[in-house]
């Protein structure tokens, strides 16, 4: 039915038809690959700048697609947050990361405080039975939940609502660290991190990108990392490409870091190099 005088107020736009085809499409292929186990994750170490020893992995899940190989996130995540398909796409990579980690514990002992990083969705926040779940999956792997990290976006966290509230403590009463993901690049307002339980500050790429050649960059990593040392907060900088930046973000007062410098995402047999080595 179209409306007379144009298609100002046309009901059926056959464009918009042809895109909600496509979304419906790519929502179902996106749900059969879960379904057929073609999701992977990789992991890309956490390194402390001092040493350059490894502390951590984070894990990012890439889509090993039949046809067109090793998918990053950028190209299905979106769409999985739209529809709702990141919960249990999230879920089955917080699974996948507690497993690694313990058949890795098992493996190198010596390696044992390593901990796995794992990004979760405000989606998966919302979901109900979250903590029930981050708790199950933890107990199943029989690892300690002090070795996983979850990073929370500070769109979440601007949610100052009392179930963000509970949610967040409860997993700390587990025992699990909780890490601002892409800190400084969401909302210019802090009280967030007064009112809930933050253990990292992980400082974005758009500050590490001009930390050694741009005085107002320095200058932003610098604020971070003191307000991480005065609220007593860990600060992990990440995307570091450059010796330069890595040596200034040392000499800033950051002790963490990652970065294509250190080690780009990998499969997990690489990561068993680092670890054997560590
Ligand atoms: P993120 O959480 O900020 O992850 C860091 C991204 O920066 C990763 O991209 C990583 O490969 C990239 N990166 C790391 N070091 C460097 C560097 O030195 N230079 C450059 N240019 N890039 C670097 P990736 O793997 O493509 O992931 C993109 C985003 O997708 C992630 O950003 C995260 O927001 C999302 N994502 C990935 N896996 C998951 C997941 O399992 N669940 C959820 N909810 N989101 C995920
Ligand atoms: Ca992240
Ligand atoms: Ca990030
Ligand atoms: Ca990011």
């Amino acid at each position: 039915a179209k409306a007379a005088g144009g298609n100002r107020y046309a009901l059926f736009d056959p464009a918009m038809h042809a895109d909600l085809l496509d979304e419906a499409r790519r929502r179902a292929e996106l749900e059969r690959a879960l379904a057929e186990g073609q999701f992977v994750v990789h992991y890309q170490p956490i390194v402390e700048l001092k040493t350059s020893r490894l502390v951590g992995v984070e894990a990012l899940v890439r889509w090993n697609h039949p046809e067109r190989g090793l998918v990053g996130p950028g190209a299905f995540i979106p769409l999985a947050e739209a529809t709702g398909l990141i919960v249990p796409l999230g879920h089955w990579v917080l699974r996948q990361s507690c497993q690694q980690l313990a058949r890795w514990r098992v493996a190198y002992p010596h390696a044992c405080d390593v901990y796995v990083s794992v990004n979760l969705s405000a989606r998966q926040f919302q979901a109900p039975g979250l903590v029930d779940d981050v708790a199950a999956a933890i107990a199943d792997a029989g690892i300690p939940a002090g070795n996983v990290t979850l990073e929370l976006t500070e769109t979440l966290l601007m949610r100052d609502t009392a179930a963000t509230a509970n949610a967040l403590a409860a997993l700390k009463r587990i025992g699990i660290r909780l890490a601002v993901d892409d800190f400084g690049t969401g909302y210019s307002a802090l009280g967030y991190l007064r009112s809930f339980p933050v253990d990292i500050l992980k400082i974005d790429k758009s500050f590490v990108d001009g930390v050694a050649t741009n005085h107002e960059d320095a200058a932003l990593a610098q604020t971070i990392v003191q307000l991480g040392r005065t609220l007593n907060l860990q600060t992990l900088a990440e995307g570091i490409e450059s010796v330069e930046q890595s040596s200034q973000l040392e000499a800033l007062g950051c002790t963490y870091g990652q970065g294509y410098l250190f080690a780009r995402p990998t499969a997990p047999e690489q990561v068993e190099t680092l670890l054997r080595r560590s």
